[in-house]
């Protein structure tokens, strides 16, 4: 299921060097998909550290 809009929120960021980002202090879109990070191999055991886990889908290099 995909929903374009679920609650009214704002995305802070600071990824500078993304084309959405606004000033290194917000997201300009609307939405954004956050994905697992991609290195994780199938047999990868969850070490739940906040980096290793997840990070924006929706970046775009400036
Ligand atoms: S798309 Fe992702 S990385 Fe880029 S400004 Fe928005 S939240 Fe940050």
């Amino acid at each position: 299921m995909s929903k374009d809009r679920i609650g009214n929120q704002t995305i802070g960021c600071s990824v500078r060097s993304c084309r959405h980002n606004d000033q290194g202090n917000y997201c300009e879109l609307s939405r954004i998909e956050v994905k697992p990070c991609t290195h994780h191999d199938h047999n990868h055991t969850c070490a739940g550290k906040p980096e290793d886990e997840s990070l924006c889908g929706s970046y775009q290099m400036k």
